[in-house]
């Protein structure tokens, strides 16, 4: 395999506390060697290395960070079809991939909520071959909770480890059977399984539209009131001490979610978090204009609840950020605001989202930002990437911090275009994505 020469980039590894700007050698698919800028030979004291590389890549101004991880996308490709049936989809597994690189995400774990849901062996197998084929971000399946994702009697989740499945989620609704989500906890204590919680209790948010509040008056449309997220948030919070479990919190929305977290990990639960670039970055105000667009699960809250959740980010109460990637057809969302499907496309527009929300502000500094994108989530999943350490597979993405550009999802490589930051001035893009080794995407703008 080539070897490849990262020149001169400022060289941030969260996971090893590397922050300094150098060389970066890539033999065999691996990081091979990290030294000074113009140091790194092929023998120790050799000559700069330029030209001793099959490829250099000139880093300089750049930062050249381990390829970021998200724990939640959905890429809507049920499993075990052919291709006349992925045509009409919003998403396939190679358009996810294609977007995830892009985005500089070298490996993303995709929701099983499709149709039908991936709950068997066979359709995790199923995935894990297609993500492979793609050769472009690693697609790590997870698998349902429920048979059917239908909350009524646990999938098995042994058999779906057993092919592949990194955690199991019913995510796009929460398991309203205490019983029965009892089980599942259970059962992935048991196999050392993480379990992704969509916690939104359906006795408070069944048939609601947009955040209980000033939105429910302004528009006229039924609220999702935020107890339907702490009252299951806490469920989820008392399950995972009570079974043992590890419970990850997917996209946390609001300030009493924030607070259940804290206190849950304060009393040693094994819980993780996440929270989503759009609940970061909007609120409930950007639904104003009644678009399609800005319906998404967990509802875009109050401003009070966007300064929790970015406050528990910076505290590390949230662990990682993951995008929540949602892609619908442009028919499907333009059925207005009451029809129309929840869910937004995060993949290629997060990392400028993120700068804008955190680093601008100066809540994160790069090396905490990148944390929450690259080992943090690893960690999550006891995943064996997310860091730059020599030896360590070769996922790396490269980011120009101080590029300017305008997000435009015309130019995506996702199928979806339902981006609620179109037309957004921001700054921050990633420049290039390797996996393993490989350049997978190159932004040739
Ligand atoms: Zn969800």
């Amino acid at each position: 395999m080539a070897s490849l020469l990262l020149m001169g980039g400022r060289i941030l590894d969260p996971a090893t506390g590397r922050d300094e700007v150098g060389d970066v050698v890539i033999e065999g698919g691996r990081i091979a060697r990290i030294g000074p800028a113009g140091k790194l030979g092929p023998t120790p004291g050799g000559q700069a290395p330029t030209g001793q590389a099959d490829r250099t890549i000139d880093c300089r101004g750049r930062i050249v960070s381990p390829g970021f991880i998200d724990l939640h996308v959905h890429l809507r490709e049920p499993p075990l079809k052919g291709v006349s049936e992925r045509a009409g989809l919003p998403e396939t597994i190679a358009t996810g991939a294609a977007a995830a690189v892009g985005g500089g995400f070298t490996t993303v774990c995709a929701m099983p909520n499709t149709d039908p849901p991936m709950d068997s062996a066979e359709a995790v197998a199923y995935y894990i071959r297609r993500g492979r084929e793609t050769n472009l971000a690693r697609v790590l399946p997870i698998g349902a909770m429920t048979r059917g994702r239908a909350g009524r009697e646990p999938a098995d989740l042994a058999a779906m480890k057993a092919s592949g499945a990194v955690a199991f989620s019913d995510d796009g609704s929460d398991v309203a059977d205490e019983r029965v989500f009892r089980k599942v906890l259970e059962s992935a204590a048991t196999i050392g399984a993480v379990a992704i919680c969509h916690c939104e209790d359906a006795r408070f948010a069944a048939g609601g539209i947009v955040n209980d509040g000033p939105m429910t008056l302004a528009l006229g449309l039924p609220g999702i009131p935020s107890e339907a997220e702490t009252a299951a948030v806490e469920r989820a919070c008392r399950l995972a001490a009570e079974t043992g479990c590890r419970v990850h919190v997917a996209h946390v929305s609001m300030a009493g979610a924030v607070a259940t977290v804290r206190r849950a990990k304060t009393e040693g639960a094994s819980v993780t978090a996440e929270a989503t670039p759009h609940h970061l970055a909007l609120t409930q105000e950007a639904l104003r204009g009644r678009e399609s667009v800005f319906k998404v699960s967990p509802p875009l809250r109050s401003a009070s609840d966007v300064a929790a959740v970015i406050e528990a980010v910076r505290d590390g109460t949230i662990d990682c950020l993951a995008t929540d990637h949602a892609p619908h057809t442009a028919a499907a969302k333009a059925k207005g605001l009451v029809a129309a499907p929840f869910g937004m496309i995060g993949l290629e527009s997060a990392l400028p989202v993120y700068v804008r929300a955190l680093i601008e502000p100066g809540i994160l500094e790069w090396p905490d930002l990148l944390a929450r994108l690259t080992i943090n989530p690893a960690r999550v999943l006891g995943l064996p990437y997310g860091t730059l350490a020599v030896g360590a597979e070769a996922d790396v993405t490269v980011i120009d911090p101080e590029a300017e550009w305008t997000i435009d999802p015309g130019q995506f490589a996702s199928r979806g275009r339902n981006c609620p930051f179109a037309g957004w001035k921001v700054k921050g893009r990633v420049k290039w994505t390797l996996v393993g080794g490989r350049v997978v995407y190159e932004d040739l703008a």
